[in-house]
């Protein structure tokens, strides 16, 4: 039986992340929202230790790279014990990778791995993990941008914080969640609250019209005005998926 088949509702959706560092989880993700779900059981949190796996009294976890070149690589065999040791092999359970090198993160996939029941998460350190060891463990490998962080922890948050948002019971007006930046393939249109004038800047006339469809007709084409200007490469994809379901 599934794990989170009805007749067993009890375990949440898990993350598992791998690290060399497992004093950095919570971290972030202990606080205000993902921290409540985190509290009231919507969601779990596991850290491991990838030196728990290390098999010599220095607990080595690291080598120095084939052909030469600058710092470290973590060690297949180690990492691959810390994954079998966690990993349940599930369908519903998602093996991943955090690397400059992976598929860039997006809102759709996001989506999905909300969906499913645990992802497992590797957060390389050094030069990175041996490439053998994303192979044989078949790792999906995700980026969260085109930069270099000193180590996937940070990754791991932000992948972790953008699928716990999704997840049922987790966002207290949940119909927000459809209107946000991406969801729509748009960027969103600008927020306003008061104070209404602010150092002699006025709310645009339209949102405090109480007049919905006009509100709505401006909050469309101001996302698309910011995307178009912003964001070339999501108009040019708006656009197209727009024409073949025309
Ligand atoms: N030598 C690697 C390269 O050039 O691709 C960078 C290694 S980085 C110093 C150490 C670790 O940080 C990586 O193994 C990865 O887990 C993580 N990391 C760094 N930047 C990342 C990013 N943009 N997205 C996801 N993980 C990242």
């Amino acid at each position: 039986m599934p794990e989170n088949s009805p007749e067993s509702p009890t375990v949440p959706w898990t993350a598992t992340v791998l690290t060399l560092f497992p004093e950095m989880f919570p971290g972030p993700l202990g606080a205000s929202l993902p921290g409540k779900a985190l509290e009231s059981g919507l969601w779990a949190l596991e850290s491991v230790d990838i030196r728990d796996f290390a098999s010599n009294k220095h607990r080595t976890v690291d080598d120095a790279p084939f052909g030469g070149g600058p710092g470290m690589v973590l060690r297949p065999d180690i990492l691959a014990s810390a994954l079998d040791a966690t990993a349940t092999g599930g369908e519903d359970e998602a093996l991943i990778y955090l690397t400059p090198r992976g598929a860039p993160l997006t809102q759709s996939r996001v989506r999905e791995l909300s969906a499913l029941r645990r992802l497992v998460l590797v957060c390389g350190r050094f030069e990175g993990v041996d490439e053998r060891v994303i192979q044989a463990r078949e790792l999906e490998e995700i980026s969260i941008g085109d930069y270099v962080l000193s180590g996937g922890e940070p990754a791991a948050v932000v992948l972790i914080d953008a699928c716990v948002r999704l997840l049922p019971g987790v966002v207290g007006a949940p119909e927000g969640l459809v209107e946000e930046s991406f969801e729509t393939g748009l960027l969103e249109y600008p927020q306003y609250t008061r104070p209404n004038p602010w150092e002699g800047r006025d709310v645009p006339e339209v949102l405090t019209s109480g007049h919905h469809e006009r509100v709505r007709t401006w909050r469309q084409e101001q996302s698309e005005q910011v995307t178009r200007g912003r964001r070339p490469d999501l108009w040019q994809r708006y656009r197209d998926r727009n024409k073949t379901d025309e």
